[in-house]
C-alpha cells in the first residue's frame, strides 16, 4: 500500500498494511512531559477514624452490657454516649465531625478507615476492644476516637484530649507519641478558640488514662477527644452547628499533619 492508499485505509478506519513515514500507526511517539505531582502532604498515609458510640446503642442494651477485653481486664462493649440538654445525641455529633475531618485528610491525601459505617438508631457498636484494636494490622500511621463529654457539674465546659499512660505491655509502646499527638490536637483546638476543659484534674486539657480499651489495645499512636461537654450551654452551641463542627475538624486535622510531617 503506497502513502496515499494508507491515508485512505485510515480514514476508512482500516489499518494500512504499510509503514508509511509519520502515518503509522505504531510511530513512537515523543516523550510526554513530566507530570508534576500535586503536593499532597499525607499522601501514603492511613489513619483511622473512631466516631463514638453507635446511635443505635441504646436499642441493644445486652449486646452493649456484654464484657469485652479492654486491655489487661474487661469492660462492657459500648455506652450510650451522652446528649446535649436539648437532646443531640453525641453518636450523632462524634459521627459528623468525624465525615468532615475524614474528607480533610482525604483532601490532604490521606487513605481514611472509619470503625462504623453508619449512624443509625438500628445499628449497635463496634465494641471498644474492635475499636482498640481498629488500624492495628494495616498498621495505620495514627487513630482519633471522637467524643463529647457529659459533665453536670456546674460550669463544666471545654475540651480535652486523652492519652493512653506509660503501662507496659499494653500502652507502653505508644505512650510518648501519643502524648506527642494529644499535646499537637489541644495546640490546634486552642487555635480555633475552643475553651481548654475547666472541669478536668491539672486544667492543662490532657488527660491520661488506663481504663480506656479503645486506646489500650490499640498498637497505634492514639488519643481520644473529648471535644466539649455536651450539657454546657455554650459548648453545645458549638458541637450542634455545622460552624463548631468544622472547627473542631479544622483543628483534628491540623494536628495530624503536624504529627506526620
Ligand atoms: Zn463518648
Amino acid at each position: 500500500m503506497g502513502c496515499v492508499a494508507a491515508l485512505v485505509a485510515i480514514l476508512l478506519g482500516l489499518a494500512p498494511s504499510a509503514a508509511c513515514g509519520g502515518l503509522e500507526t505504531g510511530a513512537e511517539r515523543p516523550p510526554r512531559p513530566a507530570v508534576v505531582a500535586k503536593a499532597e502532604p499525607l499522601a501514603g498515609r492511613t489513619i483511622v477514624i473512631d466516631p463514638g458510640h453507635q446511635l443505635g446503642n441504646h436499642n441493644f442494651p445486652e449486646e452493649i452490657n456484654k464484657p469485652v477485653p479492654a486491655g489487661g481486664f474487661t469492660k462492657p462493649c459500648n455506652t450510650t454516649g451522652t446528649a446535649t440538654s436539648g437532646g443531640y445525641p453525641e453518636a450523632t455529633f462524634a459521627w459528623r465531625v468525624s465525615l468532615r475531618l475524614k474528607a480533610k485528610l482525604e483532601k490532604l491525601g490521606a487513605r481514611v478507615v472509619l470503625t462504623r459505617k453508619v449512624n443509625s438508631e438500628k445499628r449497635w457498636g463496634p465494641c471498644v476492644d474492635r475499636r482498640g484494636r481498629a488500624g492495628n494490622k494495616i498498621p495505620a500511621d495514627l487513630k482519633i476516637s471522637v467524643h463529647g463529654d457529659g459533665s453536670y457539674a456546674a460550669g463544666a465546659r471545654g475540651f480535652h484530649v486523652i492519652a493512653p499512660t506509660d503501662r507496659a505491655p499494653w500502652t507502653d509502646d505508644i505512650f510518648a507519641p501519643s502524648r506527642r499527638l494529644a499535646r499537637l490536637a489541644r495546640a490546634s483546638l486552642l487555635k480555633k478558640d475552643v475553651p481548654v476543659a475547666n472541669y478536668i484534674a491539672g486544667g492543662d486539657g490532657l488527660d491520661f488514662r488506663s481504663d480506656l480499651g479503645t486506646l489500650n489495645l490499640s498498637d497505634i499512636p492514639t488519643v481520644m477527644v473529648e471535644l466539649g461537654n455536651m450539657k454546657n450551654a455554650a459548648d453545645a452551641r458549638l458541637m450542634t452547628t455545622p460552624k463548631g463542627r468544622a472547627a473542631y475538624a479544622a483543628a483534628l486535622a491540623r494536628a495530624v499533619r503536624i504529627f506526620l510531617r
